[in-house]
């Protein structure tokens, strides 16, 4: 994993090594902050790097800092912009991951996210990292993924609507016991057991030529590649796309199956609780959605330009 010379944070871009916070910092000891992962995609035929719905994940993070009442002190727009001159100050020659972040950054005990009267404080503090990334899930073999025992947390404990970064404990129990059982990654089900999302993706399947996918009151986050594929998968393949609930044997009757997110991209499923999906492989439909949205990072189909956020700075001074 190579991370990039430069962060942002705070109010400036500082070195990578420089980019610290205390260990009394409330969202490290609490979990207090709320991220995005955005991807990047490197076109070495243009040089030239292509940020990938840049806004809807910086719109959702606006949301993401609503739900943890926090006030952000950069809108969606000035923040595109540190994006854009952290790539110019780094100028990565490759497909890159950057993680946006607003933290609550007082040095204080006590786990509420608002202080009382005089000593009342917006404490938010705005981070941003960036690094080399390629795939982050196998997207050619077709995963082995379980249905995890873990459950996804439920709107009422912490939302999976807004991206916050303690929720993330429960990805991580998930993934972890999947691994350690020789699977690749997890489907996570809610209480009332219906199936929800992936570890950190969303989750599709095909049956009887629909595109299936759960619906956002079954605890997912409402992920932006998500609502993408549905319109490519109706737009360019015109295929009917179902949001509803899906059961937990419906997933071992699907006729293909796959992860869709920022970091999963598209990745096909081959097994789920060693039922076979399909022939095992990536469908067909699937290697489709793949393929365009691929091309479409890519910056090769012009008609979903206005997803991505071009970038030059080769020959640009520092
Ligand atoms: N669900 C979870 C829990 C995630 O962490 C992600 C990754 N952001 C996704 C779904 C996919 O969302 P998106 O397509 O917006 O990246």
């Amino acid at each position: 994993m190579a991370i990039h010379e430069y962060s942002f944070l705070g109010k400036d871009f500082v070195k990578f090594e420089d980019a610290k916070i205390s260990v009394m910092t409330h969202a490290f000891l609490y979990g207090t902050a709320v991220f995005e992962g955005i991807r990047a995609y490197w076109n070495p035929k243009k040089g030239q790097l292509n940020l990938l719905q840049a806004r809807p994940h910086l719109e959702r993070i606006m949301n993401s800092c609503k739900i943890l009442r926090m006030e952000p002190y950069y809108s969606v727009d000035e923040m595109l912009n540190i994006i854009i001159e952290l790539m110019k100050k780094n100028k990565p020659e490759t497909d890159t991951y950057i993680r946006p972040s607003w933290f609550k950054s007082a040095l204080r005990i006590g786990p509420s996210l608002v202080t009382k009267g005089a000593d009342a404080e917006h404490d938010e503090s705005f981070v941003v990292t960036s690094l080399d990334l390629g795939d982050y899930l196998d997207t050619q073999k077709g995963l082995s993924v379980e249905v995890t025992s873990w459950r996804r947390v439920s709107d009422n404990a912490i939302p999976p609507r807004a991206k916050v970064n303690g929720s993330y404990v429960n990805t991580a129990l998930a993934k972890a016991s999947s691994m350690l059982a020789g699977f690749d990654d997890s489907i996570f089900l809610t209480e009332e057991g219906y199936v929800s999302e992936g570890s950190a993706m969303n989750f599709f399947m095909i049956r009887g030529g629909k595109l299936i996918t759960s619906l956002a009151s079954d605890n997912i986050l409402e992920g932006i590649t998500r609502s993408f594929v549905a319109r490519l998968a109706r737009e360019e393949l015109g295929l009917e796309v179902e949001f509803r609930q899906i059961n937990r044997t419906e997933l071992y009757l699907a006729d293909e199956a796959f992860f869709a997110g920022t970091g999963a991209q598209i990745a096909p499923i081959g097994l789920i609780d060693n039922y076979v999906i399909g022939n095992g492989k990536a469908g067909s439909i699937t290697l489709k959605l793949q393929e365009i949205h691929r091309s479409i990072c890519q910056g090769e189909n012009s008609k979903y330009a206005d997803q991505l956020t071009p970038i030059n700075y080769q020959n640009v001074l520092a």
